[in-house]
């Protein structure tokens, strides 16, 4: 089936296959919730939601008429889900519903709106203007993303004057020399991303995008320029800026400033350059966007601040991160949202293969590369047994290393048990263990109190979002020694000579010091893919000002669209065994809620 016929298929989908409620803008917390007297956080950690969990049980009353088939189109609206952030920021939902402790994020804050990009600071004084983005921004991505980086190269890429090839001009980069390294680079990332060039095979002239003008703000790295470039094919128009300053692959950026997309971004760049890539790519006379699709709310709120007017053209968001979900389901409840958002983030294709499999090979490769550590028979503690905190055991686990696990809840912790993992409490093993590894997305899991504990060379480190689970300023004291021994790594010498190895100063290792595995990065960005399509081909009235998840029948039409990589074959119901389970054929397969 083509993209295009996809695309129709979803904009197909009428309103009976969803009730009215599920996609009007109602408040996320329930009247009867409130009624019962629910707290925020047990409405929240009651994982399925009542809309979405509506949906599958009413919203799917008519078999739906295509052959079976794994790679089929899905054919449904995407589903509304309760805000999950309701504790006024205090508290949010993980992924798999389970509330925490809301990350250290920053309120994004706007570089002074009056500023004239044009008078532009000098060197020094760009990187002094006072913090602006958030934190996720400045969070360093990978140490090793950029193989080609001219270092050497002083020069500000906003002071030099570069053309493409072909005379375009339109794009701000470190150097558009690289960009056959870049070219290379992104050869390699497609053999990883089979659902994204199934998707451009699959579009062949049909142009489900066509007419789309998509602004991005993502991390640009050879796995985002495999997406873009299928935005393309599929008849997008794309501009992009980066969300992080560390992050941007220097010699990717070229390749795709060489193939005429208009990039602006390089790694390093101060938190000027940042916001003024991010209006270069929206501030264009006779070009306005229609799409944005955002990884951390930057871009979104950059609109909002500097040109609201644009929203009256903008069909709908795409955010992908846990942090910009957050930002938008706060507009949702202040009832400043003005167009659909879909909330990649919280799909199950998302959750469960970043958060697990890509933490498991991860781990290992961020321990690896800044500390050369041998895995069999060290003892290691893991804090926090969900998804990533399972993954990070398994790999360890695999190397032959000794996991301890520690958990606050019992069934987590109880997974760990029969997953052959012994649970402890910290102070139980922080003497022994040579490997601390935090993935709670709590704060404070790790104080200076375990850090006095631990033993000489212990290897501390993080893999969960946000900086706040080891207590780094703690560290900070005069008696301590930091000596930075690599990129990333610090040692810390107690008076007595003990040291331990902090990694990434307590912020997320596997994207600090290693890369992520494309596979998985394919599966986001399908999803980031469809959702862009479904939010564009979607008729006036489908999707109110709110914020939706995709349904669950994308979610499975993802997971198709990667399985040939693996020369999966898939079974199908047949029509007894469907009747049976009281399935359509097609799927969706599992209700919402099923993660
Ligand atoms: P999760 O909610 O599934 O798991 C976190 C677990 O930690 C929960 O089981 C919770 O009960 C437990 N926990 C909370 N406080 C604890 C404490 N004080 N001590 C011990 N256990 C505690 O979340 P997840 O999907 O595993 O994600 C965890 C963190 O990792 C989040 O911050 C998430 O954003 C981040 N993340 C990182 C990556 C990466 O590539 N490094 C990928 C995805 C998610």
């Amino acid at each position: 089936m083509s993209v295009q016929v996809v695309a129709a298929k979803m904009a197909e989908v009428e309103l009976k296959d969803v009730p009215n409620k599920e996609l009007s803008a109602v408040s996320p917390r329930t009247p009867i919730a409130e009624e019962k007297g629910l707290s925020n956080s047990e409405l929240n950690a009651s994982a399925p939601s009542p809309t979405a969990d509506t949906a599958v049980v009413k919203g799917d009353p008519s078999p739906l008429s295509s052959t079976p088939n794994a790679v089929k189109m899905p054919q449904a609206s995407a589903m509304k889900r309760p805000d999950p952030q309701q504790n006024g920021g205090e508290a949010f939902v993980n992924r798999d519903g389970t509330v925490a402790e809301a990350p250290r994020m920053k309120k994004i804050q706007f570089a002074d709106q009056k500023q004239e990009f044009n008078k532009r600071p000098t060197k020094i004084g760009r990187r002094s203007l006072s913090r602006s983005i958030s934190q996720s921004s400045t969070d360093s991505y990978s140490s090793a993303a950029s193989y080609t980086d001219s270092s050497d190269d002083e020069t500000s890429p906003r002071d030099k004057q570069q053309k493409n090839s072909k005379g375009n001009a339109d794009f701000c980069i470190k150097n558009i020399k690289q960009a056959d390294f870049g070219r290379r680079e992104i050869e390699i990332a497609e053999q990883e991303m089979p659902a994204l060039m199934a998707l451009r095979k699959r579009a062949q002239g049909e142009k489900p995008l066509a007419g789309a003008k998509v602004v991005g703000c993502t991390h640009i790295t050879a796995q985002t320029a495999v997406l873009m470039e299928t935005l393309s094919a599929l008849g997008a128009q794309c501009r992009w800026a980066a969300c992080n300053i560390y992050s941007t692959q220097n010699e990717v950026a070229a390749a795709l400033a060489e193939g005429g997309f208009s990039v602006f971004a390089w790694k390093g760049e101060s938190e000027d350059d940042f916001w003024w890539c991010i209006d270069r790519c929206v501030n264009l006379e006779g070009w306005q966007p229609n799409m944005i699709l955002d990884d951390g709310g930057d871009l979104t709120h950059w609109i909002y601040k500097k040109y609201p007017n644009m929203f009256k053209k903008i069909k709908g968001i795409v955010e992908e991160s846990v942090t910009g979900v957050h930002r938008l389901y706060q507009l949702s409840k202040a009832g400043k949202l003005c167009v659909p958002a879909m909330n990649v983030n919280d799909s199950v294709t998302k959750q469960k293969f970043d958060n697990l499999y890509c933490c498991r090979e991860s781990i290992l490769d961020g321990l690896k590369r800044t500390t050369d550590v041998m895995f069999g028979g060290k003892q290691v503690v893991v804090c926090g047994y969900g998804e990533v905190g399972k993954g990070c055991c398994a790999a360890l686990k695999a190397m032959g290393s000794i996991v301890y696990v520690t958990e606050i809840d019992p069934i987590c912790a109880l997974q760990a048990c029969m997953d052959g993992f012994r649970l402890v409490k910290l102070n139980e093993v922080i003497r022994q263990v040579d490997i601390v590894i935090t993935c709670t997305g709590n704060k404070n899991v790790v104080m200076r109190e375990s850090l006095d504990r631990m033993k000489n060379g212990c290897i501390v480190c993080n893999m969960g979002h946000s900086n706040t689970e080891i207590d780094v300023a703690s560290l900070r004291t005069p008696e301590l020694t930091w000596e930075r021994v690599r990129s990333q790594v610090d040692h810390v010498i107690w008076p007595d000579g003990k040291r331990i190895v902090l990694l990434a100063e307590g912020r997320l290792l596997n994207l600090s010091c290693s890369t992520v595995p494309t596979f998985v990065l394919s599966i986001t960005a399908t999803t980031q893919a469809l959702a862009l399509i479904e939010l564009y081909n979607a008729p006036e009235g489908r999707y109110k000002q709110d914020v939706y998840l995709l349904p669950k029948k994308m979610d499975e039409y993802v997971a198709s669209l990667h399985l040939p990589t693996f020369d999966a074959h898939l079974t199908e119901l047949s029509d007894e065994q469907a009747k049976y389970l009281g399935l359509n054929k097609n799927g969706p397969f599992k209700p919402n809620y099923y993660r």
